[in-house]
């Protein structure tokens, strides 16, 4: 039985990974197996009976020494030797030892350390295996944290454990505030649950998922972000959690948002466009269709005449109106292509403006609208272009017309060192505050105007007009307390009395 058990032990020593040394008090090996030989490089006979530290000096170095006295001193220990230089093996290993202290006499006396055994394991794989696991950790730390796009990782749990620099950065907190659920305070209160349920359904259904919500940033406004989730599984298909990254949209949704609205800003206004335009042409068809009946039938030439003169100048009307919207497009085709030429010649604005203000005169007079002109100069010269200053005045004049009917209006023009200012007030509704500066956009109308026919481009040209000549053009307006145009064109010439 016994022969057994040592051929048994003799065998398992043989094939053990883990190599056996037994040391006496005076640190003398008494055995060592076979493995042992494969790592020193040593003939275990060879090392019968030799001091331990005389057969392997640097083991005195490397501080193992106070492993042998702990262990003779009764102790068990692990010494977790950084690495050692494998003579057989011709190569650095790690080695792990566990020391044991052996005992004599009597186990009912008080045992005597005899000496000890060493059992020594190579732990070099596990070693190599953790340090490489720790490098792709490291190199991922770094290469997530300077990732422009805000990463995130969750475990098995469906909880975040890991968010990168970018994404603390964007929200201003630390990691172990966004830790968990933590990161959720910060989505916004309307997005919250349809997000939290699109994580929660994807994530038990181990489904890649996107979605889009509002995060708060450090400095507490609320950006558009788009989070991608994907599942993540250990080579042997093991699921270990989710991992998703998440890029800031809000420009690319603003982006969008204005181009959709551009879109039902045209589709509008070409509803209008094609409206407007029809309204003459159906008065100059019926005014035609008249003609012919006129005559056809019997009618006496003196009262035919007086009807024909009355058609033509319905007819005429129609025509121009038809004309002014037509130039207008052309003028916003000529501006969006850069061609809005100007012809500047020198020329004085005051007869200008009491030329127009005269030809609207009998307009104003069909609304009950009184119209004043105070010019405090005799002349305002300067070199301009005289037909679109005619065309600026004109608009903003049957606009005060148009949106301000029956309540006086005044045209205004004064000097102002070497700036022409023109203004045009009317007592209507005014402009509300939010509106001030869309007007002069092209298209745009103030919903409570679109009563009024109109394209919505003349405040557009007039502004292109005016910037043309280097000028400003503002609006006042209180709502409710009409609107004040104000025109500022530089480059007038001193009147020559001053
Ligand atoms: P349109 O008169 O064809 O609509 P405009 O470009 O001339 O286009 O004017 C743009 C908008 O500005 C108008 O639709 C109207 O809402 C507003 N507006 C212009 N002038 C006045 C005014 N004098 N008083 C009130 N609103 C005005």
């Amino acid at each position: 039985m016994n022969e057994l058990k040592r051929a048994g032990l003799q065998r398992f020593l043989e094939k053990s990974k883990e190599c056996l040394l037994i040391f006496d008090r005076e640190c003398r090996i008494v055995f060592c197996s076979a493995h042992f030989e494969r790592i020193s490089g040593k003939n275990s006979d060879s090392l019968q009976g030799k001091n331990i530290f005389d057969a392997f000096p640097s083991l005195r170095d490397t501080g193992e020494a106070n492993f042998f006295h702990q262990t003779l001193a009764g102790q068990e220990s692990v010494s977790r030797n950084p690495h050692f230089h494998a003579k057989g093996a011709d190569k650095n290993i790690f080695l792990e030892a566990h020391y044991f202290p052996t005992y004599s006499g009597q186990p009912t006396h008080r045992p005597q350390v005899s000496g000890g055994i060493v059992i020594v394991r190579d732990v070099t794989q596990e070693r190599l295996a953790t340090e490489i696991q720790r490098e792709t950790e490291a190199r991922f730390q770094k290469m997530a944290d300077h990732s422009p796009v805000m990463l995130w990782m969750a475990g098995t749990n469906s909880l975040c454990n890991f968010f990168n620099q970018t994404w603390l950065e964007f929200t201003g907190r630390t990691l172990a505030e966004e830790w968990g659920v933590g990161w959720a305070d910060g989505v916004h209160p309307e997005d919250f649950q349809r997000c939290m349920d699109t994580y929660v359904e994807n994530f038990n259904a181990r489904r890649a998922f996107e979605m889009e919500y509002r995060l708060r940033r450090k400095d507490g406004q609320f950006r558009w972000l788009l989070d991608r989730g994907v599942p993540r599984y250990t080579p042997d298909g093991i699921f270990t959690g989710y991992i998703g990254s998440c890029v800031d949209i809000t420009e690319r949704k603003q982006i969008v948002s204005n181009l959709e609205e551009a879109v039902k800003v045209r589709e509008e206004f070409l509803s209008i466009a094609s409206h407007e335009l029809k309204t003459p042409l159906t008065s100059l068809s019926l005014q035609l269709g008249m003609v012919n009946h006129l005559l056809k039938g019997d009618m006496e030439l003196g009262a035919l005449l007086d009807r024909m003169k009355s058609i033509t100048e319905i007819s005429r009307r129609q025509l121009g109106k038809l004309s002014e919207l037509i130039e207008d497009l052309l003028d916003v085709s000529r501006v969006s292509a850069g061609r809005l030429a100007f012809a500047p010649e020198e020329m004085d604005l005051v007869p200008l403006l009491e030329e127009v203000v005269e030809r609207l005169r009998s307009q104003a007079k069909t609304s009950d609208t009184p119209l004043k002109l105070r010019v405090s100069v005799p002349s305002i010269r300067g070199i301009w272009d005289r037909s679109r200053l005619e065309q600026v005045l004109t608009n903003l004049l049957t606009n005060a017309l148009k949106y301000a009917p029956g309540k006086p209006i005044a045209v205004e023009a004064e000097l102002h060192g070497t700036q022409a200012v023109l203004e045009v007030k009317d007592q209507g509704q005014g402009i509300p505050d939010d509106q001030k500066e869309k007007i002069f956009e092209k298209f745009h109308r103030v919903s409570a105007a679109k009563s009024q026919s109109g394209l919505g481009l003349g405040l557009y040209i007039v502004r292109q007009i005016v910037e043309g000549h280097e000028g400003k053009i503002s609006v006042e307006s209180e709502p409710g307390n009409g609107a004040k145009f104000r025109i500022e064109l530089p480059g007038a010439f001193r009147p020559i009395y001053s």
